[in-house]
């Protein structure tokens, strides 16, 4: 795997080299990388290569500097990751910006140029777009990472380090499956996944980032916002935990790696489907609070807790019913039948 994986750092780092050259005109017919698909036409080494693309998502990243390399859709540029994932098929469209474009393609005269948003995934775009730099001809060319003893990314591969980190089995991984999975509603995996790596808009980033917001939580109006305040310590947010998982757990999560723990800790006979039931809410949850955050904040509009509770309950209903729907014949009990088990003591 470490090999392979150098291979490929390889293929990035050193991208004016014959090898890449002849593999780029030869085998992936003139287009990039992450848009050839595996296919048995292939060899052996290069199906090898594209097979890990998923894992190359651990190690690489792309340092934008002029745009002309780095693809828009594809390469892991901004702190969201490879936006092809966030937007899904939609994007190029909802974006106008073609699937296979560079990163300058996305820039005019010295400007992002991106349509008025119309999306909560493209306005988070839009205001970490607003603080990096521009690409621009003046800059030197896009340059290739890969990830390092620190954790942060250097331009040389090290076979240490990447081993001990497939080793150690990197935790992203473990918070990978509770945010994306069958059951889950896209626009709510999206925020809890931003909200996982760290990189939603609180206002201490944006602080950090040097723009100037007020520093006060608009939930509670007594401490600072942060991630972890926002969806975890918040008293507005431990009492939502409280209200749909007091059956599962004595005290409400304080973390998001908590959340994974309480995934990982359900038994029984109907764990997939009770952990299936929570990791649909904590998607819930996490979406609607960021979404009653943004209502206060961008719309002076504010929810009371109990009508907050109904709107987590509402969309979980709806979610389960459609998914009952779906699935024939339905298995006993449903997950509706497991979401009113949780909530029981309450209603
Ligand atoms: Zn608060």
């Amino acid at each position: 795997m470490v090999f392979r994986l150098k291979r490929l750092w390889l293929f990035f780092y050193v991208s004016g080299s014959l090898w890449v050259l002849w593999l780029i005109n030869n085998r992936f017919r003139g287009r990039s990388f992450w848009l050839t698909n595996d296919s048995t036409r292939f060899s052996r080494t290069v199906r090898s290569m594209l097979q890990l693309k998923q894992e190359l998502q651990l190690f690489l990243r792309c340092n934008v500097g002029d745009g002309s390399r780095a693809l828009f859709w594809f390469d892991y540029w901004t702190e969201l990751g490879p936006l092809h994932m966030l937007f899904g098929s939609s994007g190029p469209r909802s974006l106008r910006i073609p699937l296979t474009a560079t990163v300058s393609q996305a820039v005019s005269n010295g400007h992002w140029n991106l349509p008025p948003v119309r999306s909560e995934i493209a306005e988070t775009l839009q205001i970490i777009l607003s603080t990096m730099p521009v690409p621009s001809a003046a800059n030197s060319g896009d340059v290739y990472l890969w990830r390092n003893q620190s954790g942060g990314f250097g331009p040389s591969f090290s076979s240490r380090v990447t081993w001990k980190r497939i080793r150690d089995h990197s935790p992203s991984v473990d918070w990978y499956k509770v945010v994306w999975f069958k059951e889950e509603i896209p626009r709510c995996s999206f925020i809890s996944w931003t909200a996982f790596l760290g990189r939603l808009p609180t206002r201490d980033r944006l602080i950090s980032w040097g723009l100037s917001v007020q520093p006060g939580c608009v939930l509670c109006s007594v401490a600072d916002e942060s991630i972890s305040h926002l969806f975890f310590h918040c008293s507005f947010a431990a009492a939502t935990w409280n209200r749909f998982c007091g059956r599962y757990t004595a005290s409400p999560p304080v973390s998001l790696a908590a959340v994974v723990q309480l995934c990982q800790r359900i038994q029984g006979p109907q764990a997939p489907q009770a952990v299936a039931v929570l990791k649909l809410l904590n998607q819930i949850i996490i979406y609607s609070l960021w979404r009653e955050r943004n209502a206060r904040i961008f719309q002076g509009l504010s929810s009371s807790q109990e009508a907050f509770f109904r709107v987590v309950d509402r969309a979980m209903r709806d979610r389960l019913l459609s998914l009952s729907r779906t699935t024939v014949p339905a298995p006993s009990p449903t997950l509706l039948e497991l979401y009113f088990w949780f909530l029981s003591p309450y209603s």
